[in-house]
């Protein structure tokens, strides 16, 4: 309307000239030096409060009771949410700020290049998050912030904000069964409740409310339902909860697999808030190495891999009267598992319910797998959304995001509607995040107040719960997260949707065995997904930072299936340990390449889980117990012969929390080489070295200013303990006594062979290195205490492919112990 125009240009005008020009100086050094103490801040404050400090205050003892409870909620809250489930994603901190500019069409081309052919990695150069680190750590590069590129566009960088971008208008996405009115009326009603009771009148706003007798009904006369909606119309939260209602759960638990651990929590979380019970009761949620769930739990949210686990405890799920498989249009590895799985159990348990359930994708092909189940439509409510593509391609897509971002707050008025922008990761986020609130600086009330949300795996609970909470008047809500949003949670209240095309994916060679995350196009069918949560509660609007053009021509229709795109080791040995020997043969909805499997086969044989027949051995059902990737298991269960478990499970943990163990602040670089130079010495090996750090925790007594004096991250510690308990328990359980060999670091190393075998590579001439089984040319990682010594042989943990194809977590190994311990795989040349 006029008077909004008005509004606007008001606001624009307001912001002096000065200020914008401060807007634009914000230098991400500045930014880094920032998170730095920030960083720094918060590790000193671990430690201020062990000595009865805090920031320099000394605290009576009640004070300092109250604030010890207070963070040890607080660090309970935060270990629930540590990652368990994601691969090990490479993490170098301020990664994507050092990589400079990026230019998005080479972005779209190599990305897209190695999405459709994986064998094509070796010739390509596929921009890499942490290239610039890596670069600097060789000693080749001087440390620049942004290229040439980036810092004339910043310099041109005019803060106003018509025309910032140019888009195009282009398609409307149609609304579907828009009914405003009355889903306004009910939600007027609510106002003014018990918090509780509101929940309650939220629950029948929903769309699937009013379907709620008739979906019961359905259930009640098949066994096997396809339910497609819309993302955010009640699917997760409330049929599990139907279902309760309506008694299923006396015959027992009602299961509903999350394809991620977020989810699975959040919605939990959620579903015991409506349900009046504390989370963990009644109401309860399982990911890998975290259990919240008791006996009194009846609906249990977890994640796909955890159900996956369950079967081999419980091959029919007996304790289970519905299985819903949740989120099923993401057809990760372990749902298309399932649905293998579960299809087959319920031919035999005509009592157990089957639900499939998935966004407004594929339900014929799940109903067409599941012997033509009905499939029940939830009718959407979505309003029309405007899909408007930029001009030309964005040499970076963050800050053009960002920029877009700003562009709609400062001109559009708030209370008109929340923005949600599409990232790929943690440190993408916390980058935006940070730029975001120097921009906004010092602008005090000549913008609104903008409300930053971050949503990404790692986040802590507390901090979750932020992004649900309704916006405050005049203010408005900018949400910051990953492929999470896409169609596992909702948030309500978005009306722009900022989409720059991208997301992390994992991709695998079966070729050389070689599985990384790559940043990756999204599929149109993604895209459209993004775009339509911008029309949840009113018309909404997508800004897509990519041209028409590459909608059309350069993104795939769907994403390709996780199954055929991984690797499958892991799902075969779980499989043959459940009995399941023809693989060839298993009802898979889109079989994996052959050639995956046979690898994978390949693999098990070569670690001793399988023998000639393809049958599994006593070696494999112990490794099977470990919710790890085979070799590490085998690595633990070898552990035994060489009678060092005890310093083998913590290499184990060590490696499974991935790359956040060393801490690396800017101006202390030196002092935190050479602290970690430490337990490299006598160049005993990556491996060893992740095992000396651990135990040196432990004999402190696993002290926090331990690990900021030798700059290690607490908190990561905190997990590897807290996995390095739960295999202890699993040793146990497979009959593996704990024994320590400590002294005798060559079997520690043979142990580590036994399940490593298979990455070992020999050194060349000139410096790289050459993998022993599949050639292929990779070298010692930067990072690794090895990189300056260049042993002969060298057994690694895995290959990462950033600006080359590098090993990470190396260590020294004697060609003879390939022979002794892998005769099979390895024979000595004459
Ligand atoms: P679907 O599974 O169909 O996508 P959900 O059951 O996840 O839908 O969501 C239904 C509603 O519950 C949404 O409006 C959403 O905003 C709300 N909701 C879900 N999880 C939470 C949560 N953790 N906190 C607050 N609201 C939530
Ligand atoms: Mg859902």
């Amino acid at each position: 309307t006029k008077k909004e125009e008005e509004e606007a240009i008001r606001r624009s005008q307001a912001l002096e000239n000065d200020e914008i020009e401060t807007l634009r100086k914000v230098s991400r050094q500045e930014y880094l030096k920032k998170r730095e103490q920030k960083k720094l801040e918060e590790l000193r404050d671990d430690i201020e409060d062990e000595q009865y400090l805090f920031d320099g205050v000394k605290l009576t003892e009640a004070e300092y009771r109250d604030l010890r409870y207070k963070k040890e909620i607080y660090e309970l809250v935060k270990k629930r949410t540590q990652d368990a489930d994601d691969v090990n994603e490479y993490r170098m901190p301020e990664a994507y700020d050092q990589e400079g500019g990026v230019n998005q069409e080479k972005r779209f081309s190599v990305a897209l290049q190695r999405y459709r052919d994986p064998n094509a990695a070796e010739k390509m150069n596929p921009f890499a998050e942490q290239e610039a680190w890596e670069e600097h750590q060789i000693g080749k590069a001087t440390l620049k912030f942004g290229s040439k590129n980036r810092k004339q566009k910043s310099d041109e960088y005019q803060f106003v904000f018509e025309d910032q971008i140019e888009f195009i208008k282009d398609t409307i996405m149609d609304g579907e069964n828009v009914d405003q009115e009355s889903s306004i009326e009910e939600l007027n009603k609510s106002i003014a409740k018990s918090a509780f009771d509101k929940l309650q009148d939220d629950r029948k706003t929903l769309p699937v409310y009013p379907y709620r007798d008739e979906l019961l009904q359905a259930i009640n006369d098949h066994q096997v339902l396809v339910i497609v909606g819309e993302t955010g119309s009640g699917k997760t939260t409330q049929i599990p909860q139907y279902l309760h209602e309506a008694g299923y759960t006396k015959r027992g638990k009602i299961g509903c697999t999350q394809p991620r651990r977020v989810a699975a929590m959040s919605v939990a979380a959620r579903v015991s808030q409506e349900m009046g019970v504390k989370l963990g009761h009644e109401v309860g949620y399982s990911i890998r190495f975290e259990d919240c769930t008791s006996e009194t739990t009846v609906l249990k949210y977890m994640t796909d891999g955890m159900l996956l686990r369950e079967f081999l405890g419980e091959p029919d799920l007996a304790s289970y009267s519905v299985v819903m498989v949740d989120e099923a249009h993401e057809r990760t590895l372990s749902t298309d598992i399932l649905f293998g799985l579960v299809k087959d159990i319920a031919r035999f348990r005509p009592d157990l319910k089957l639900l499939i359930s998935s966004a407004t994708l594929d339900a014929e092909k799940f109903s067409d797998y599941f012997d033509s189940a009905p499939i029940f439509k939830i009718p959407g409510r979505r309003f029309p959304v405007e899909i408007h593509y930029t001009k030309a391609p964005e040499a970076d897509y963050l800050d053009a995001a960002i920029v877009t971002a700003l562009q709609i707050h400062v001109t559009q008025p708030p209370g008109d509607g929340d923005i949600l922008v599409f990232l790929t990761g943690q440190e993408e986020i916390e980058t935006a995040e940070e730029i975001l609130k120097q921009r906004t600086r010092g602008l005090g009330t000549k913008i609104a107040e903008l409300i930053i949300c971050p949503i990404y795996a790692n986040l802590p609970t507390e901090l979750q719960a932020k992004i649900f909470e309704p916006t405050p008047e005049g203010a408005r809500k900018v949400v910051l997260a990953t492929n999470i949003a896409e169609t596992s949670l909702t948030i309500d209240g978005i009306k722009y949707v900022i989409d720059p095309g991208f997301c992390k994916m994992k991709s695998y060679n079966p070729r050389t065995g070689m599985e990384s995350l790559l940043v990756t196009p999204v599929s149109k069918a993604s895209a459209n997904q993004r775009a339509g949560r911008s029309g949840r509660t009113g018309p909404g609007k997508c800004f897509r930072l990519y041209t028409a053009h590459n909608y059309q021509h350069d993104l795939e229709d769907n994403t390709v299936p996780e199954i055929q795109r991984t690797n499958l080791a892991n799902v075969v040995l779980t499989l043959k340990s459940l009995g399941i020997h023809d693989l060839l043969n298993f009802d898979f909805m889109d079989p994996p390449p052959a050639e995956a499997l046979l690898k994978a086969l390949e693999l098990l044989y070569a670690l001793g889980a399988l023998n000639k027949l393809g049958e599994l051995t006593k070696v494999g059902r112990r490794m099977a117990e470990f919710p790890l990737d085979p070799m590490l298991s085998k690595m633990i269960v070898a552990s035994d012969k060489y009678k060092c478990s005890d310093e083998i499970i913590s290499i184990a943990a060590m490696l499974s929390i991935g790359n956040s163990i060393f801490y690396r602040p800017k101006d202390k670089q030196v002092h935190a080489d050479n602290a970690r130079l430490n337990f490299h010495m006598g160049n005993v090996g990556d491996h060893i070295a992740l095992l000396k750090v651990y135990s040196s925790w432990k004999e402190t007594n696993f002290s926090t200013q331990w690990c900021y004096e030798n700059y290690i991250q607490v908190r990561s510690m905190k997990r590897a303990r807290d996995i390095r308990d739960q295999l202890e328990g699993l040793l146990e359980r497979v009959e593996i006594e704990v024994t320590s060999n400590v002294n005798d670091l060559e079997t520690i190393k043979k142990a580590i062979t036994s399940g490593f075998f298979p990455h070992s590579a020999r050194l060349q001439k000139n410096g790289s290195y050459r993998t022993v089984k599949h050639p292929q040319t990779v070298h010692i990682h930067p990072s690794s205490g090895l990189a300056q010594v260049l042993p002969r042989w060298v057994v690694y943990h895995e290959l990462v492919l950033t600006t080359k194809e590098y090993m990470r977590q190396a260590t020294e190994l004697k060609p003879e112990w390939l022979v002794e311990i892998a005769p099979h795989y390895y024979q000595l040349k004459d």
